[in-house]
This record gives C-alpha cells, structure tokens and sequence, in this order.
C-alpha cells in the first residue's frame, strides 16, 4: 500500500468517526430540544399564561387558571 493510500484511507476513517460524531450530536441536539419543548409546553399555548399542576383522577396534568383547560 503507497502511502498516498494509507493518506485516503485514514481520511476515509476520520469521515466516519466524524460522521458518527456528529450524529451524536444531533442526538443529543434533539434531546435537548424536546426538554426545551417539555418546559415551553408548562405555558398555556393560548394565552401564555404559566399552567399549574391539577390533580385529576390521580394524575396530575397542567391546566392553564385562565383557560381552564389541559394543555396538550
Ligand atoms: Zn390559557
């Protein structure tokens, strides 16, 4: 093997690495996302009201006080 070769091959070898690097972070990226998302979502999406916890059938949702509905 030339050493031109063996250059390719471990340039071939760092584009992978590097390509599951980066799908690592857009992992990573998403899972940050949907926590972002799970905290936006404790504000009503009508009136933007924060929602509080209510307790219903054992379960606790979050309602908006000034809607009066469950935030989905
Ligand atoms: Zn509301």
């Amino acid at each position: 093997m030339s050493d031109n070769e063996k250059d390719r091959l471990g340039e071939k070898l760092h584009q992978k690495e590097k390509a599951e690097e980066d799908r690592y972070f857009a992992e990573h990226d998403k899972e940050l996302l949907e926590k972002l998302r799970e905290k936006a979502a404790e504000r009503c999406p009508t009136c933007g009201a924060a929602l509080v916890a209510v307790e219903r059938g054992g379960k606790t949702t979050h309602e908006c006080p000034a809607c009066q509905r469950p935030a989905r």
